[in-house]
């Protein structure tokens, strides 16, 4: 069967290209090729667009999506009636060793039809996809190199550990004011979409102090809980937004025995070390581009500040060694209660 073969090095990872090649809201900033290609990329499903290509007139295209295997291959199927005409579009994503992606950009024709209008394709749709892939490797490589606020704190200097001794929220008038007696312990950003972020930044940045430390000062009225359904209880300023502390009752959480804060809302400015990220991936349910999840990394990286997709390890194992403890000792908290 006819196959047209190409192929291109991209020097961003495979996470990167997949997340442009699987972005089709976003082809007309970048693929000249199928600009207007739309649907839900899932298996099974048809998406439809327009081939443009040099010499040829455009070509309406509506295939099958036959085989999706995340930052790493993508099939459709284009057939006409009758068995005619068949084409199968192929993109495999190599991640090579030095970080870069090869990517395999092929089609596999089939039946009369194909024989017929080879010499066209080996010429001018050849030439189109290799226009593709340079597109797209200017596209990825350009992704990776973006810029993102993270949070105003990540580009200041870590002043102290037990950073917080007053919160203060950001209405410019009657402020909320709590005080905090405790030491502040795992300090680090959180992408999850309960958190609370200052405007304009993907993080939020939260650390926790002893069950007790925060007590309440100035202007409390203000505060009240943002969501009553959430373990954390997270009591907010109505007027300004700012999460002042977060609270857990429920004495079989892991959490309980600890308070949450924002220490960015320190009065002195004192900054804790950002020990890590947590929950980066959850940034995509709450509106981040899958595109700039890579630049997002490689900005953690440089500020040495691992990136997870839950809490960092060793609150993880607190977290199952908790469920084991509880687990082991239901009737005496059960006791406990009554
Ligand atoms: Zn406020
Ligand atoms: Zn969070």
């Amino acid at each position: 069967m006819p196959t047209l073969e190409t192929t291109v090095i991209i020097n961003a990872s495979a996470q990167l290209v997949w997340s442009a090649l699987d972005d089709l809201e976003r082809y007309p900033e970048w693929n000249e090729i199928i600009p207007d290609l739309k649907g839900c990329t899932i298996v099974g499903e048809r998406v439809s667009g327009t081939l443009k290509q040099d010499n040829t007139p455009d070509i309406p295209i509506n295939p099958v999506l036959t085989r999706i295997v995340g930052a790493r291959e993508l099939r459709w199927l284009s057939e006409a009636p009758g068995g005619v005409f068949s084409a199968e579009h192929i993109f495999i994503l190599e991640p090579t060793e030095d970080g870069t992606t090869r990517l395999l950009h092929n089609e596999v024709f089939g039946g009369p039809v194909a024989d017929e209008r080879w010499p066209n394709i080996d010429r001018n749709t050849r030439a189109a996809y290799e226009k593709f892939n340079r597109l797209l490797k200017a596209r990825a490589e350009e992704l990776g190199r973006e810029a993102l606020l993270l949070h105003p704190a990540t580009g200041k200097d870590a002043s102290s550990k037990i950073a917080c001794s007053l919160l203060r929220c950001r209405c410019q008038r009657d402020p909320v004011e709590v005080t905090v007696s405790g030491p502040t312990y795992h300090n680090h950003l959180c992408g999850c979409s309960k958190c609370w972020k200052p405007e304009g930044s993907l993080f939020a940045q939260v650390a926790v102090t002893p069950a007790g430390s925060v007590e309440e000062k100035q202007n409390v009225e203000k505060l009240s809980i943002v969501d009553a359904m959430q373990k954390i209880e997270r009591y907010a300023c109505r007027e300004c937004g700012a999460h002042i502390v977060g609270r857990v009752t429920d004495k079989e959480h892991h959490f309980y025995g600890l308070e949450f804060i924002h220490p960015e809302l320190a009065d002195n400015g004192a900054q804790p070390p950002i020990e890590f990220a947590a929950f980066a991936s959850s940034l995509v349910e709450s509106g981040t581009s899958p595109s700039s999840m890579h630049a997002i990394r490689r900005q953690l990286r440089g500020l040495s500040i691992p990136a997870y997709d839950a809490f960092s390890p060793e609150l993880m194992d607190v977290i199952a060694w908790h469920r084991v403890k509880l687990a082991q000792s239901i009737p005496t908290i059960a006791d406990s209660k009554n």
